[in-house]
Formats: C-alpha cells, sequence, structure tokens
C-alpha cells in the first residue's frame, strides 16, 4: 500500500521528527498553517479515526497532549487547536489517521464557517438520529 505517512515511519520519506515511541510518532507538517504545526501518527497504518484501537487512541491522545503542551510552551503560542479530518469531505487527504496540532496566536486568523440554525424542532430529529444509532 502506498501511504506517504507509513514511508516516514520507515524512515523511507525525510520528516522532521519531534518524538517517537514504540507506537506513535510526531513530525511537522510540511505545509503548515501556523509555523510548527504538527501531526501526530499511530506508526501501525490506521486509515480513521474509527479504526483505531482503544490502546492506540490513549497512547495517541498522550502524546498528542504531551506536544501541545511543548507547543505552547517553546513557542509561546496563546493556544493551539487540536483536529482530526476524517473522510475526504472533511478535508482528509493522507489517509492514515492523524491529529494536527496547530499552534495558534492572538488574532492570527479566522476559519470558522457560518453557523446553521435548527428550524421548527428539527433539532430533536437530528438527535433521535444520532441516539438511534449509537452502538450501546
Ligand atoms: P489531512 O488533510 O489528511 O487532515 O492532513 C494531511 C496533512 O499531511 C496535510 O496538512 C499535509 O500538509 C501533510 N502532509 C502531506 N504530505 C506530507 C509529507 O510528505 N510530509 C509531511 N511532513 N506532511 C505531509
Ligand atoms: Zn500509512
Amino acid at each position: 500500500m502506498d501511504c506517504i505517512f507509513c514511508d516516514i515511519v520507515n524512515r523511507e520519506e525525510q520528516a522532521e521528527i519531534l518524538f517517537e515511541n514504540e507506537l506513535v510518532m510526531a513530525f511537522l507538517d510540511i505545509r503548515p498553517v501556523n509555523y510548527g504545526h504538527t501531526l501526530v501518527i499511530p506508526k501501525k497504518h490506521f486509515d480513521n479515526f474509527l479504526d483505531v484501537p482503544r490502546d492506540y487512541l490513549d497512547e495517541l491522545i498522550s502524546v498528542t497532549q504531551l506536544i501541545s503542551s511543548a507547543i505552547k510552551t517553546g513557542l509561546k503560542s496563546d493556544g493551539f487547536n487540536v483536529i482530526i479530518n476524517n473522510g475526504a469531505a472533511a478535508g482528509q487527504t493522507v489517509d492514515h489517521f492523524h491529529f494536527h496540532i496547530i499552534p495558534r496566536f492572538r488574532n492570527d486568523f479566522n476559519y470558522r464557517p457560518g453557523f446553521k440554525v435548527y428550524t421548527d424542532g428539527s433539532i430533536k430529529e437530528f438527535a433521535d438520529q444520532i441516539r438511534n444509532a449509537v452502538i450501546k
């Protein structure tokens, strides 16, 4: 399978690696939204959030928190975004699961989409569709 992030894990592709352990790797995004924009990935290939096993997620979250803290301290950022894009419709371009950590600075940019408004009790219909799909 052709995967640029697997190539980075296997050292077949160069990357600015910030951290790695047995399960997880963090490296700089090559097209940063802000300087220091970081990706945290499982070393094993999973396509997206729904495919990552629970024990792996624990480790990914832990490393994401560690590196977020290092970004905030090291780059003196005012804040940071942690983002996951899942599926092409959500902007996922590399099908190897990853967290984005984006350092943020006051008044750097605004990327909020417009808000929608629920009409005529439709909020309950949306909630029901999701509630009915929750697997307990
Ligand atoms: P996505 O759009 O899938 O959520 O994010 C994929 C990210 O991977 C993008 O922000 C893109 O800039 C980054 N990226 C793509 N190819 C490479 C690469 O070869 N090296 C590095 N370091 N980042 C990459
Ligand atoms: Zn991969």
